[in-house]
């Protein structure tokens, strides 16, 4: 059986349905060597199947220049629900759910949630079908269970690498959070924005761990980096270029906020922000992400200037304290 569920026959449909006949093929990472096999679904169709081979971490990046570039008429973007209101291509998006079970995670998650009563779950798009049996789990020992729904992204619980409003809206209400899915990102997202313990029950290993000593690290880190960037003389203000990381009016007003506070400021654009490109600029003594706020945290030790986020700015200016950043988000609007 598959890991995930990339569901042919609903693509086949919507390609006859719209009567594509050129269609790129967009998928994140750990799904990128499935693109052959959907190559030749669609291919059944009739259609020209063209498979994106650059990287794609969000539904922020839909590949919409590359598919106007190519003549496509339909995109199809797997591995994430859908993010951008407007679609100047047809889009259909699959999110491709896990088949995986997650019971056994969640089972071994139980002993490090033992001190907490009230537990908030969050999990991303892949693992949404799994929260009411992992809910079950929890109840069965003993726990209170609450899933956010703020209503900012497609499913109640769900988060995604910059948005946690969903786990946000309930954390005042909860003693910890588990969150079910694979890796660490998402899960010290959800500890990053609640400042909650967060245990990850991770269905893929079959194994459950803490995330919280991590992202003690990052906070630690990322204090020092706005300290840092209080010294700079020269900013350089980072515009996303892909379709859901674009906040020109966000940055013009971040620029502003440097040159009051008499730094001498810079406007750059940016497909990815890379390690080089930091070093690229001699004379730019630090930087400020407007595109993906989660490469400033997560890629931090590989820059060797600060990259702050929009919010971390404002503690650098002086016009939020690093308590209410903490307290705010430090990476979301
Ligand atoms: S902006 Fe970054 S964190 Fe947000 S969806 Fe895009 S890739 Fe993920």
């Amino acid at each position: 059986m598959k890991q995930f569920d990339l569901e042919e026959e609903r693509v086949k449909q919507e390609i006859l349905r719209l009567g594509a006949k050129r269609v790129l093929i967009q998928l994140p990472e750990g799904l990128k060597p499935e693109g052959l096999l959907l190559a030749k679904v669609v291919e059944k169709t009739g259609a020209l199947p063209i498979v994106s081979a650059d990287p794609c971490y969000g539904a922020c990046d839909l590949a919409t220049a590359e598919a106007e570039s190519l003549g496509v008429d339909l995109i199809i973007h797997y591995g994430h629900s859908k993010l951008l209101k407007y679609e100047r291509v047809p889009t259909l998006y699959v999110e491709a759910r896990a088949t995986v079970k997650v019971d056994v995670a969640v089972e071994k998650a139980l002993p490090l949630l033992e001190e907490w009563h009230k537990i908030g779950l969050a999990t991303t798009v892949q693992h949404v079908q799994t929260l009411d049996g992992a809910r079950e789990i929890l109840l069965h020992a003993g726990k209170t269970v609450i899933i956010g729904d703020a209503g900012h992204v497609n499913y109640p619980g769900q988060v995604i690498g910059c948005n946690y409003s969903n786990a946000k809206s309930v954390a005042d209400g909860v003693e910890a959070f588990l969150f079910i899915g694979g890796g660490r990102f998402h899960a010290l997202g959800v500890a990053l924005s609640t400042s909650k313990t967060t245990i990850v029950a991770d269905p893929y290993e079959k194994r459950a761990y803490s995330v919280n000593e991590e992202a003690r690290k990052i906070l630690k880190q990322r204090w020092a980096s706005i300290e840092e960037a209080k010294k700079a003389k020269t900013f350089a203000v980072l515009v996303g270029l892909k379709p859901g990381q674009r906040r020109l009016e966000e940055a013009l007003s971040i620029r502003e906020k440097l040159e009051k506070n008499g730094k001498a400021t810079h406007l750059f654009a940016v497909r990815n922000i890379h390690p080089e490109v930091p070093m690229e600029f001699p004379t730019v003594d630090a930087y400020v992400n407007t595109a993906c706020p989660r490469v400033s945290l997560d890629d931090a030790s590989k820059f060797q200037k600060p990259v702050l986020t929009m919010n971390e700015t404002l503690v650098a200016v002086g016009e939020l304290s690093w308590e209410e950043l903490c307290r705010k988000s430090l990476f979301e609007s």
